[in-house]
């Protein structure tokens, strides 16, 4: 059997994505790369310059002096990946509430997006790939083998990051959680350019009350049916 090499997988924050998309790149050995950083590395460099996230062509001038780059973690990194802004491991920092609350402007802009698609493009096509994103299936690898596209009711997308928070010592409130991810999934999904959304050929993953066990064995099954056979070689 051929495996897919190129896998999408796209859809609304918390619903999922990086839980599988980790679980399946270590299971089949392919890289993981999560394309949010990028957008996030980009808008911390803006908040720590104190630029207006508002104003288009300061963001878009500033985005492109910046040297963003992932590579894989090694055994001191406590994430799945790490994140270099202009040299500088940002990692820890990307996850931010002010990153949260402004990342969505950034990654509006058109040639924001144009720069990020470019160069996740580069680095997605280094190798057997399970790249997470908003538009990865329409937009930036639109001939993937497999595209999946996970989600989840609201309610528990919020209430999973809502846990994910206390668990690292954040006090937000329930409803401020519910609240940012319904502002958030509004700009993502209503913006001009690379909107999220599934692609025509994506296969949707409604991770609403299943374990992370079961979703992993949904998108293994998704995997073997995109699998295709070996082509016999000879007369
Ligand atoms: O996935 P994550 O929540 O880290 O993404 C942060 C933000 O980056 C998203 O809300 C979205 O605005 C943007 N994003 C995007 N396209 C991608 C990945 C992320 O627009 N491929």
């Amino acid at each position: 059997m051929k495996l897919p090499s190129v896998i999408a997988i796209d859809g609304p924050a918390a619903a999922g994505k990086t839980t599988l998309a980790m679980r399946l790149a270590d299971h089949l050995d392919y890289l993981y790369f999560d394309t949010g950083v990028m957008y996030r590395a980009a808008t911390l460099a803006a908040l720590r310059r104190d630029l207006d996230i508002d104003d288009e062509t300061t963001i878009v001038d500033l985005v492109f002096t910046l040297d963003i780059d992932v590579r894989s973690p090694d055994s001191d990194s406590d994430g799945p990946m790490v994140v270099l802004l202009d040299g500088e491991d940002v990692s820890a920092e990307l996850r931010s509430r002010e990153v949260d609350q402004n990342v969505s402007k950034t990654a509006a802009y058109q040639q924001v997006r144009a720069q990020m698609v470019d160069r996740q493009r580069i680095i997605g096509l280094r190798s057997p790939v399970v790249m997470v994103g908003r538009d990865i299936g329409t937009v930036v690898l639109p001939d993937a083998d497999l595209k999946l596209y996970v989600v989840a009711s609201v309610e528990e997308r919020a209430r999973r990051r809502h846990t994910e928070l206390l668990r690292k010592g954040r006090s937000d409130s329930y409803e401020s959680v519910l609240e940012a991810m319904i502002r958030r999934d509004k700009i993502d999904a209503e913006r001009e350019h690379g909107p999220m959304r599934a692609a025509e050929n994506a296969r949707v993953v409604d991770t609403t009350g299943l374990s992370a066990d079961q979703v992993f064995e949904i998108a293994v099954q998704h995997v073997m049916d995109a699998s295709q056979p070996e082509v016999e070689n000879g007369s």
